[in-house]
């Protein structure tokens, strides 16, 4: 009988195993491998902290963010007093899960079925991807973090099966080396919609790779002919490709992330990625360490009420910020025009130091005085059209 089984060994999953592990409960850390998350692999420096990332992991450091807006321009922000680091996420997520076993977690690979309550006792079950068969690993808690479209939230979170996303698509590239516009420690962002009509596209380097992709949630949209295009415009288009890969973003939390009973969801399986960049990993690590804290309350006091701990630590720290970045892609990811006056808006440095330590540290911090003031006003000129979209 364990305490607690996990279903998915992503960065929630590992995170919560590692965790209730190292708090001396008796865990299951089920995934079914095999596949690598595709994932541009962008980390900020509070993750790293947090979470005792070892440089080893860092395929790069990234010093310099660009901004591409729908006519060209190029606005770079510097990455001031530190870097985003970049993870190939085939050893990033092995090394969580081998930390998460070497804490105490049990591993088992496989693909999860269902949850069974015969006898009022819960199991697990799933099917073993060595021997085929099917086995059950029976627990007092499940922890759902088995990613966007989870099956434990389809099965036993209320909503779980109806979470809206973006879908996301890139292409691992062999990196050219710095040669042409390419920068291997500058990420680009790139606000036009002709690569993406309601998101935006990327090329982040790592290292030897690179990771080029854009989403979107408009159907219809060719995620792979605009991916063809946004290397063209970058200069890639000649770069072998390593992999192909797509896969789903959520775009907002899920009400309740537990079901009264027995299971709470974690990461992506909850909805959480953060609006407006579609930034996962380290809320997919909050939110596991969340859920652990949660199960861990419920486990001492016998009272299932705990486990909605989660979401109300979760949502205490990061709300505010979620809200600020949804707010900013109704506002500004709508239209060329709108993209063109986000990238402006980029221009200021005020602005560069609100947005990158919100990012870096997940903070919003005070800005010098009269700047909050200085950027709702020129926030509200771009919106209202009183100033032209070139104005910085
Ligand atoms: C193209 C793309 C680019 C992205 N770029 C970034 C980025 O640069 N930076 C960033 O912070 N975020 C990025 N994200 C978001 C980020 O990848 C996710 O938010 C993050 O991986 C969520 O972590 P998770 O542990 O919740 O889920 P996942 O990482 O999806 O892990 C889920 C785990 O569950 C396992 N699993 C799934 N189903 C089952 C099953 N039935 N049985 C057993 N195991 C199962 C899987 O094997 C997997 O290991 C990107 C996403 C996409 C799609």
């Amino acid at each position: 009988m364990y305490d607690v089984v996990i279903v998915g060994g992503g960065p929630s999953g590992a995170t919560a195993a590692e965790d209730l592990a190292r708090s001396g409960h008796k865990v299951a850390l089920l995934d079914r491998a095999g596949r690598i998350k595709p994932c541009g692999g962008a980390i900020p420096p509070r993750l790293i902290e947090d979470f005792h990332i070892p440089d080893e992991m860092l395929v790069a450091k990234i010093t310099t963010a660009r901004m591409i807006s729908p006519t060209g321009r190029k606005v770079d922000i510097p990455i001031e007093n530190g870097f985003v680091g970049m993870v190939d996420r085939e050893d990033f997520d092995e090394y969580l899960r081998d930390r998460a076993a070497k804490a105490g977690a049990v591993r088992a690979t496989g693909t999860y079925k269902r949850i069974d309550r015969e006898a009022g006792v819960t199991k697990v079950i799933y099917r073993d991807k060595v021997s085929g068969n099917e086995r059950e690993l029976p627990c007092k808690l499940v922890i759902g973090a088995d990613g966007a479209r989870s099956n434990v939230a389809r099965d036993e979170v209320p909503g779980g099966d109806r979470i809206p996303y973006v879908v996301a698509y890139h292409e691992i590239i062999e990196a050219p080396g710095a040669v042409g516009d390419y920068d291997p420690m500058r990420c680009d962002v790139i606000y036009d919609g002709r690569i993406s009509p309601d998101f935006y596209g990327w090329v982040f380097p790592h290292g030897k790779s690179a990771s080029v992709g854009m989403g979107s949630m408009v159907k219809g949209v060719d995620l792979k002919q605009a991916t063809a295009d946004l290397r063209a415009a970058s200069g890639l288009a000649d770069c072998p490709t390593i992999r192909k890969e797509g896969a789903p973003i959520p775009l907002k939390p899920l009400d309740r992330w537990d079901n009264g009973k027995d299971v709470v969801l974690a990461g992506d399986a909850a909805g959480v990625v953060a609006p407006s960049s579609g930034e996962g990993i380290y809320y997919a690590m909050a939110g596991g360490r969340v859920a652990a804290t949660a199960a861990a309350a419920c486990l001492a006091s016998g009272r299932v009420k705990d486990l909605r701990l989660a979401r109300q630590l979760f949502m205490r720290e990061h709300k505010t910020v979620f809200r600020v970045l949804a707010s900013m892609q109704n506002a500004y990811y709508k239209s060329d025009e709108r993209r063109e006056r986000f990238v402006s808006l980029c221009h200021d440095i005020d602005v560069q130091r609100l947005t990158f330590e919100a990012y870096m540290n997940k903070k919003l911090v005070k800005a010098r005085p009269m700047a909050h003031l200085k950027i709702g006003l020129k926030n509200l000129a771009h919106l209202t059209r009183l100033v032209p979209a070139a104005y910085t």
